[in-house]
């Protein structure tokens, strides 16, 4: 017998993409079929297989890509064929997401089936404005309405007049069109009109906007400052609380679009670091590590280390790093070759590349640029010494020169070429020209020369936005290259970066709402 299909109906969450549930995500990562909302953050989608079919369903207001008929007849045929079905809905799949119909299409269709609830926009949206839908002494219970309503309509289903003073919070999803009509119908029925109320757009996501006011005024600056959906409204006492537990969107990099311009492969860390931060990062990788390693010096510079040639080892960088041991890997080797020889890191990022090829760093100077490390190096009488210097093509000569004037014996082994990537981020680049950006950090020269040759010498784009870069020598070149440098960051790491980009706007201030 054909094994059968299944389908769980996924709780995706309001939209900070953290906020799937750990049996949504499993239930993704064994997904062949995903079927997804619009409003699902497009993040979660890489928690399924690469093979898995992605069939986005989404409703706009306006055009329904599928109509709901034609998603249910979607969902049994996929299950039927014996495929494992996620129907990933945006917040929880049962509050006002049509997920019950889509149940009960599979009951009737004998489809097995089962469901995740997730975070509803309802609870998580106020909760990131800064308000609780509950507390005690101002509000001990909750409606959640769907304000899709015409208020004012002869029989509508909701009945606005028990609402209005039969329960303390009132949320409201799908009602920024509605809203000045449902206030109406609350006020008429009884509710103040000095009530407190909110309304949150794109809630939970680094776009997350707040307009507050009271029911009687809230339609009105709602509609004056342009609120869209997807949004929520929280009427009630406790919308007063955002003035005092706000701490979503007044974080100092709150909503802001970072240029990220490291490889493919160092960008999460940043990315990660300015999520944390409350920033959104936009990725346009400026450099792509091209290996650029004459065999013949890489095999001289193994043997030297094997024999025990090499008093030092030095290391710039930790793609440096990487490529090195990716040439004793090749030759069937790994850190024994090292030996006695002492290691060198010219900072933080670099030394822990070489601890997770199982090598401490025997020197990492305070200062992590050539300067730095030469200043350290020359504590350890290098005079006469041989030393290795690991290094990518073009990197500056400060190094090299200086060791030799303290007359150690350098040989010098290229091993890549932080190159322009053949295939540019086509979204970073048209995001960054169209002033979408708001910051542009600079982890090394190379990026920012780059990053100049990327946009074909048109500087405009990199007019407006703040430029950061991490320590003096990106900061050099980026000034060569004719930018207005705004920040640069002395601690060369990509937390000492962020805290200063916090520092800096907390100072100067934050200006999104
Ligand atoms: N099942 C979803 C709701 C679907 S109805 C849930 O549990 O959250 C769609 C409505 O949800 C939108 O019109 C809006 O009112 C609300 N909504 C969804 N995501 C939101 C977000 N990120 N911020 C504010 N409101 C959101």
């Amino acid at each position: 017998m054909k094994a059968s299909g299944k389908v769980w109906l996924v709780g995706a969450g309001p939209g900070d993409p953290g906020l799937l549930t750990l049996a949504g995500a499993a239930c993704l990562g064994q997904a062949e079929v995903v079927v997804y909302d619009r409003l699902v953050h497009p993040r979660l989608l890489e928690f399924a297989p690469a093979g898995a079919e992605r069939v986005y369903v989404g409703k706009e207001t306006g055009g329904h890509s599928l109509s709901q008929d034609e998603i249910n007849v979607l969902l049994v045929a996929r299950a039927r064929e014996g495929k494992r079905v996620v129907r990933l809905k945006g917040g929880d799949p049962y509050v006002f997401g049509r997920g019950g119909e889509e149940a009960e299409a599979l009951a009737a269709a004998g489809v097995p089936f089962e469901v995740v609830p997730g975070v509803t926009s309802a609870v998580a949206a106020p909760a990131y404005a800064g308000i609780p839908v509950t507390h005690r002494g101002l509000a001990s219970s909750l409606a959640v309405v769907t304000g899709h309503e015409d208020a004012a309509k002869e029989g509508s289903s909701i009945d606005w007049a028990k609402l209005a003073t039969g329960v303390d919070t009132l949320v409201l999803l799908m009602g920024v069109a509605n809203l000045p009509d449902i206030a109406e119908q609350l006020m008429r029925h009884g509710r103040p009109p000095e009530t407190p109320a909110a309304v949150i757009e794109w809630g939970t996501l680094p776009r997350q906007r707040t307009v507050s006011g009271t029911l009687g005024d809230i339609g009105r600056r709602a509609a004056e400052a342009g609120v869209k959906p997807p949004a929520v409204t929280v009427v009630g006492e406790v919308a007063r609380l955002r003035e005092t537990l706000r701490w979503f969107d007044n974080r100092p990099l709150f909503g802001k679009r970072v240029l990220v311009t490291r490889t493919r492969r160092q960008a999460s860390a940043l990315s990660q670091a300015l999520v944390e931060a409350g920033a959104e990062p936009i990725e346009l990788a400026a450099i792509e590590i091209e290996p650029r390693a004459d065999p013949g010096a890489v095999q001289g510079a193994v043997d030297g280390l094997r024999r025990g040639t090499y008093a030092w080892a030095v290391f710039t960088s930790a793609n440096g790093v990487e490529m090195y041991f990716g040439h004793l890997r090749e030759r069937g080797l790994d850190a024994r070759v090292f030996g006695s020889t002492r290691v060198a890191a010219i900072g933080p990022g670099t030394a822990e590349a070489l601890a997770d090829e199982g090598i401490r760093a025997d020197v990492v100077p305070e200062e992590f640029v050539s300067e730095g490390l030469l200043r350290a190096l020359a504590e350890h009488e290098p005079a006469g010494r041989r030393v290795l210097v690991a290094r990518a093509e073009g990197a500056r000569r400060e190094l090299i020169e200086g060791l030799e004037a303290l007359g150690a014996r350098v040989d010098e082994l290229t091993l890549y070429r932080a190159a322009v990537p053949q295939e540019p981020d086509g979204e970073g680049l048209r995001r960054l020209r169209a002033g979408e950006v708001d910051i542009v950090t600079f982890a090394s020269s190379s990026a920012v020369r780059n990053l100049v040759e990327m946009l074909g010498g048109d500087m405009e784009a990199l007019r407006g936005p703040l430029i950061a870069c991490i320590g003096p020598v990106t900061a050099r070149a980026a000034e060569e290259a004719g930018l207005t440098v705004g920040l640069v960051s002395e601690e060369h790491t990509i937390r000492g970066l962020v805290a200063e980009l916090e520092d800096y706007f907390s100072r100067t201030g934050n200006t999104k709402p």
